[in-house]
């Protein structure tokens, strides 16, 4: 029997192809397909702009540095997410200021947002976290009352979708100020590595252009084509975080199968919520009225009496490869410093999702069979014998 594993990317020879053609052209980074990458990706979300990047959590960094985040300041966030949203306020000498997530799910809870601000606060960083958007609506309202930016995580979040003023709109739009992508392989579409920043501020835009490219004030492109001897300058410190040509290549691509990635997930999803229904105490995730998730992850909490670590090895002993949820930063050691962070709620429903919750397999290629075998094997681990014991008893 082969391991289902718990991701995986889709991938053939149309990104090859697209590589190929880029290689041949002579013109490797940075170059035609990230313009035309980033022109067809704020097209898919509804931006008016998109800027292309190494990774989201340099995306991350420059929408920080773009809304004024610096050293001393606060940024509220949440301490349950990947590390890379916290490791970026730190990127900026900053200070994560962490609240706690939703009961019910994993997104920041917007009740607890408006007790952690202080006069240092210069932004919020919410996620939309497994590719499940967050409540946007209120973030953003304590945001613009509070004149506090809001910059949206959504690493996870390519193709998911919120309901907004009465019309369903990609997550994106964006509808903080700033919104960050990632295409590493885990996510729903990948370049390998890379990120998205999109806006509809053009000052914003303007600077994340420069600083991706060391601030040089002379675009390669421009001085490509010119006709005329120029020489550039840097006026301020810049980074490379650029994108290569060839990953934007693929990223085109993949862009261009992201509505049937995304259906077929919300398919796969669909059927996992109907057969886990028929286990108590099993916690499946909850999509929003207002929210349409791309389903990057399927995570699952655990009845209480399940142990997680033994739960996760009865799947794999029967083929089914699981992770357990999100981490939290403020657990890391990284983040024992004093100046690494400051906790502003209680973090109970964030440690928590880090220890009940298990996300299993979901990939486009996975097939009903699949999704089959693996709530077999759900229904027959040693939670499940225990709990049907317990529920007898
Ligand atoms: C994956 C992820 C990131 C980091 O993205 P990279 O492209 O790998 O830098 C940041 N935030 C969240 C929530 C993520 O899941």
């Amino acid at each position: 029997m082969s391991q289902i594993p718990v991701a995986r990317p889709v991938l053939d020879e149309r990104e090859v192809e697209a590589v190929r053609r880029v290689i041949l052209s002579g013109w490797v980074t940075q170059g035609p397909e990230v313009a035309a990458f980033e022109e067809e990706f704020a097209d898919f979300v509804g931006a008016a702009h998109a800027c292309a990047v190494s990774n989201c959590t340099t995306a991350l960094h420059l929408a920080l540095m773009a809304v004024g985040v610096s050293a001393g300041d606060e940024v509220i966030t949440v301490s349950h997410s990947f590390i890379a949203t916290a490791n970026a306020i730190r990127y900026c000498g900053a200070i994560p200021v962490f609240v706690d997530i939703e009961r019910d799910g994993f997104n920041i809870d917007p009740d607890l947002i408006e007790a952690a601000i202080t006069p240092r606060t210069k932004a919020i960083l919410c996620v939309h976290q497994l590719g499940m958007p967050c409540d946007l609506s209120r973030i953003v309202e304590i945001g613009s009352r509070r004149s506090i930016p809001v910059i949206e995580d959504a690493a996870c979040a390519t193709g998911s979708e919120i309901l907004w003023k009465g019309r369903w709109e990609k997550i994106g739009k964006p509808h903080g100020d700033i919104a960050c992508f990632s295409f590493h392989p885990r996510k729903v579409v990948t370049t390998g590595d890379g990120g998205m920043l999109t806006t509809a501020n053009p000052d914003y835009d303007r600077k994340f252009r420069l600083w991706r490219q060391h601030s040089m004030s002379v675009n390669d492109t421009v001085r490509h084509g010119s006709k005329q001897v120029i020489f550039e300058s840097y006026p301020e410190l810049g980074y490379n975080y650029r994108l290569t040509d060839m990953q934007a290549a693929v990223g085109r691509e993949q862009l261009k199968r992201l509505p049937e990635i995304v259906a077929r997930r919300r398919e796969i999803a669909e059927q996992y919520g109907r057969h886990l229904s028929a286990i108590a105490g099993m916690r499946s995730p909850v999509e929003p009225h207002w929210a349409r998730s791309n389903w990057q992850s399927y995570c699952i909490g655990l009845p209480d009496r399940w142990e997680q670590p033994a739960f996760m090895q009865a799947m794999l002993d029967r083929g089914v490869s699981t992770r357990r949820g999100i981490m939290n930063s403020h657990l890391e050691k990284a983040y024992t410093g004093t100046t690494s962070h400051r906790i502003a709620s209680g973090l109970v429903n964030s440690v928590r999702a880090q220890n009940e919750t298990v996300i299993l397999p979901l990939f486009m290629q996975m097939t009903d069979v699949e999704i089959l075998q693996i709530v077999e094997a759900i229904q027959e681990g040693p939670g499940f014998a225990d709990l049907a014991t317990a529920a007898v008893g």
